[in-house]
């Protein structure tokens, strides 16, 4: 089995040389664990801020230690009940080929309608990140215009199809790229703006009041909806991407003063407080995906050796939807 440990704390953008791989033995499970090789696993950009030593909602990866992350794999010997051989579950063992689990540590999947990596994207941890933050912290009333940035990644294109699904009357996206935004065209995005095209301000404000801004990538971006706001408007804070790998990040939206005038709410989050939501986000995306009003594209890239460039990727822009590496 192979492993990406993390070597050293990296300062700004990573590089190879904060990453170390690793070939270890795994033994046979014993009684209550699985032997599962991982199929996919996911690269994620709140990885980053675990790569720091700092206190969070989640702790930093320890320094010369395997690093996890979601992953979904097959079974391939099994010491525990009600998991056989052939299984394929989802679970936090990523970053290696192959994990030996405790049951308690796995959840059995179903991969007769939908593929296993969906899991990974729309049905998983993106796809409820973007059904919270529009149904429990800035919620999508009927008529609404919804702003979204990093529209084309993972979280970004599951929220702007949501969006629409709850009522939206207008829904609106950034992305990187003129495909990108092509494909946001095709998923029923009404607008999506190229924002290396122009200034996003400058573009936004050609497409009327936004009641609800759905940020992933703060900075700019953050900076433009909040001069795009409607008076009352709501701010679902999911992410920050722009300044991840800042290592002085800039000082933030200069007109935030706005927030006065126009009575904006903004609201961080973190999909993990809110597993209440769960149930009812599979029910309904299970739904919106049978009758194709919610899909997904996925950017794979090959190979557990290739899984630190697939994470410096999201960073670049180089994913279409969900970035997943398959193993
Ligand atoms: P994505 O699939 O959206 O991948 C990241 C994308 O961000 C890239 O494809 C790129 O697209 C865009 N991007 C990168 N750098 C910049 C930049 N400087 N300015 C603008 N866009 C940039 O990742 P996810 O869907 O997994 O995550 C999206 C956001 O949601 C992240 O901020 C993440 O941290 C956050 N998140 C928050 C959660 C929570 O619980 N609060 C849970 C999950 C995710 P482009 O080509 O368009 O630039």
């Amino acid at each position: 089995a192979r492993e990406i440990h993390l070597a050293a704390r990296p300062q700004g953008w990573p590089t190879a040389d904060d990453f170390r791989t690793v070939d270890v033995d795994l033994p046979d499970p014993g009684p209550g664990e699985v032997l599962v090789r991982n199929t996919f696993m996911s690269v994620d950009p709140y990885m980053r801020g675990r790569m720091n030593d700092v206190k969070s909602y989640v702790p930093p990866f320890a320094l010369d230690a395997v690093m996890d992350g979601g992953a979904v794999g097959e079974v391939i010997a099994s010491g525990a009940d009600g998991i056989a051989v052939g299984d394929t579950v989802l679970h936090q063992a990523g970053w290696r080929t192959h994990a030996l689990l405790s049951a308690k540590a796995v959840r059995k999947v179903d991969v007769s309608h939908v593929p296993a990596s969906a899991y990974l994207g729309t049905l998983g941890m993106p796809g409820m990140t973007a059904y919270v933050g529009l149904t429990r912290i800035a919620p999508v009333e009927e008529g609404d215009t919804v702003f979204i940035s990093g529209a084309a990644g993972a979280v970004g294109s599951a929220a702007g199809q949501i969006a629409k699904q709850l009522g939206a009357a207008k829904v609106i996206g950034s992305a990187g790229s003129a495909e990108k935004c092509a494909w946001l065209t095709e998923l029923g995005f009404d607008v999506a703006l190229n924002y290396k095209d122009a200034p996003i301000g400058r573009e936004l404000r050609e497409h009327g009041a936004v009641n609800v801004y759905f940020d992933n990538v703060g900075g700019e971006h953050l900076e433009a909806a909040i001069f795009a706001m409607a008076d009352h408007g709501r701010i679902a804070e999911c992410g920050m991407i722009a300044d991840y790998n800042a290592d002085n990040p800039p000082a933030g939206p200069r007109n935030m003063m706005m927030m006065i005038s126009k009575r904006l709410t903004m609201r961080g989050f973190i999909v993990t407080d809110h597993g209440d939501a769960t149930s009812e986000f599979y029910r309904r995306a299970g739904a919106w995906v049978a009758d194709g009003s919610l899909t997904w594209r996925e950017t794979l890239v090959d190979g557990i050796d290739n899984a630190v460039d697939a994470f410096l990727g999201l960073h670049r822009g180089d994913n279409t939807g969900k970035m997943l590496v398959q193993l």
